[in-house]
């Protein structure tokens, strides 16, 4: 092991920086109702409901001396919903319905999930920019406050491209 350190916070003068990654999951949920026996049309579709889960996960990690990421814990933060749409085709049988009586079905949708990374200081917690290796996240994570910084070498995470710029 080397005693070199990678980075040296200048408000607190720790040594270590931890990575957050925040994730929003999102997923198409489809709620059905068909009408009930006793109604005129019975087994047709009485409602639909249509909106989107989105759970937003955060894990996190220390920042190895070689720039990786490793993830240690992750945690679900919270569930909300979003567009929701409610369609009524039969009146009676909707207001008849409890929760039981709906068929609920959800899709996840990989390509639409939005990610987010910060970088830390971990004993101020201070916030740090930073870039990446390898263009689109790719390769190791470069914080703009180490010693062996490079921005002609590195591609900005996308919230810090203005500042690059200067
Ligand atoms: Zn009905
Ligand atoms: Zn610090």
């Amino acid at each position: 092991m080397s005693s070199h350190f990678i980075f040296t916070c200048k408000d607190c003068g720790a040594h270590d920086l931890r990575v957050v990654r925040h994730e929003n999951r999102k997923s198409y949920c489809k709620e059905e109702l068909v009408c009930f026996d006793d109604c005129g049309s019975a087994g047709e579709l009485a409602a639909i409901k249509e909106y989107q889960r989105i759970d937003a996960y955060e894990c996190w990690g220390p920042l190895d001396e070689d720039h990786h990421f490793t993830k240690e814990e992750e945690e679900l933060i919270e569930t909300f919903y979003e567009d929701e749409n409610l369609q009524i085709v039969c009146e009676d049988c909707h207001k008849a319905a409890d929760q039981r009586h709906w068929h609920f079905s959800e899709e996840m949708d990989d390509d639409d999930s939005e990610i987010e990374f910060y970088v830390h200081c971990d004993g101020c917690d201070r916030e740090i920019e930073f870039g990446w290796s390898h263009p689109d996240r790719g390769g190791r994570i470069w914080p703009v406050e180490c010693e062996d910084f490079d921005p002609w070498k590195s591609w900005p995470e996308p919230r810090f491209k203005e500042s690059y710029a200067k």
